[in-house]
């Protein structure tokens, strides 16, 4: 049975607010929410402690993060609008998904899901 996402439009507005802020740097944010049965819907964003913003990409030390079950992934930006998780991205996942958004970071169609395995999930903004 595969993953569904849902994001609150507002979150999903935080998100790419933020990525215009930082553009041409990558933003990064923690998506904290809740699982049910195959759909996990996103409650919170969340600045990650000591993250760096990079133009190639953007991390932060994971040892840093609160042991806190409710992260179920992160979110971050693509300057250069290609919504596709790069290698460096499946490596450094953590949660159970992950949600890039791309420039110019304008609504649904500028946002794409993904599990660990960089399969596209489908991502429902409620
Ligand atoms: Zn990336």
């Amino acid at each position: 049975m595969s993953i569904k996402v849902a994001i609150p439009r507002e979150m999903l507005e935080m998100i790419q607010e933020s990525a215009r802020r930082l553009h041409p740097r990558e933003t990064i944010l923690l998506l904290r929410g809740k699982a049910v049965k195959n759909v996990i819907t996103i409650s919170d964003v969340l600045i990650p402690p000591l993250a760096t913003y990079g133009r190639r990409f953007s991390a932060f030390p994971a040892h840093m993060l609160p042991m806190d079950f409710s992260i179920v992934g992160a979110a971050h930006s693509h300057p250069s609008g290609n919504l596709r998780p790069s290698t460096e991205d499946q490596n450094h996942s953590i949660g159970r998904i992950l949600l890039i958004t791309g420039f110019p970071y304008e609504g649904e169609q500028n946002v794409a899901a993904y599990n660990r395995s960089g399969e596209r999930l489908s991502l429902e903004v409620t």
